[in-house]
């Protein structure tokens, strides 16, 4: 995988349309209540407005990065003439779904299904009618919970869509929030339980409120980690790895990484999905964890 590749792609192929849209707003109609503008580079949805927003502070952040094109923006009714999800079993009762032609980061959302309700964990920017359907078809969305801000996207049309659903997303992270909205339930302290066997960990590393979501007992009675992009799953999938920045190389000290290790450490899992096609850890997931923390302390100290 190259995510570098996934981007630049994305950004060029609809630089097109991202022109025309701009044009078409340069004169609303005074009843014109506007339209809610997505950030291509990282898939962010904002309020609804006539004019798009002056910047996106996610891509501004030193996290994200504004594109060679300068900072554009598209429409979820652009995004969907252009783009189609395609939702995945990857074990069963846990379903991926990734936008194609990759879309901003290109990360992957998942359903998980359990017997006290499905969770959308993680989120993509594209919400189509084909996918309603079809997640519906899977029994819907009773919570959502996100890692981190590069993947917020467009959680709240999400959560207007299936039936207000709660986003539970860690307090921290609060300032990054760019579409706030009543579904939205912060969290403060180390864990939140979204049912007996769904447990948010707050992390920290990547962003101060970074969250991972533990699966205790999967349908083979195994732990499972969804651990978004911290850690992230290196290419040939028997390491992990951990970034301040990934698109910027910038490392995190040795504090976060220590720190990531005690949040996970009470927990068991056997299975790691990460937030990129083809990151799954099928086996000693844990042990990968803790093996990759300590080659990585090692080659910052
Ligand atoms: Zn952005
Ligand atoms: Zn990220």
């Amino acid at each position: 995988m190259n995510r570098r590749d996934f981007l630049g792609t994305a950004t060029v192929g609809l630089t097109g349309a991202l022109v025309a849209l701009a044009d078409s707003s340069a004169q609303p109609e005074p009843q014109d209540r506007g339209t809610a503008w997505l950030c291509v580079t990282c898939g962010t949805q904002f309020p609804s407005a006539v004019h798009p927003p002056p910047a996106c502070p996610i891509c501004q952040d030193s996290r994200q990065y504004v594109g060679w094109n300068g900072q554009q923006w598209t429409t979820l009714d652009e995004l969907s003439k252009t783009h189609e999800n395609e939702i995945t079993e990857e074990e069963p009762g846990v379903f991926s779904i990734h936008t194609k032609p990759n879309f901003a980061i290109s990360q992957r959302a998942f359903l998980v299904k359990t017997t006290e309700g499905n969770v959308l964990w993680d989120c993509v920017a594209l919400l189509d009618e084909k996918t309603k359907a079809e997640i519906r078809r899977l029994g819907g969305i009773s919570a959502i919970a996100i890692s981190h801000p590069h993947f917020y996207t467009t959680m709240v049309e999400w959560s207007r869509v299936f039936e207000d659903a709660p986003i539970h997303l860690h307090e921290l992270n609060r300032q990054w929030v760019m579409h706030p909205d009543p579904s939205i339930r912060f969290w403060s302290g180390e864990v939140k339980r979204l049912t007996p066997n769904l447990t948010l960990i707050k992390t920290g590393g990547h962003f101060d409120g970074f969250q991972v979501m533990h699966w205790s007992r999967s349908r083979d009675g195994n732990g499972v980690l969804l651990a978004g992009d911290q850690p992230d799953v290196c290419m040939d999938r028997n390491w992990v790895t951990f970034m301040y920045s990934y698109p910027n190389y910038i490392p995190l000290n040795r504090a976060a990484i220590q720190g990531i290790v005690a949040a996970l450490n009470p927990y068991s899992f056997e299975r790691l999905h990460g937030a990129f096609i083809g990151q799954f850890l099928t086996k000693n997931a844990k042990e990968i964890v803790s093996r990759s923390a300590e080659r990585y302390l090692a080659a910052i100290s």
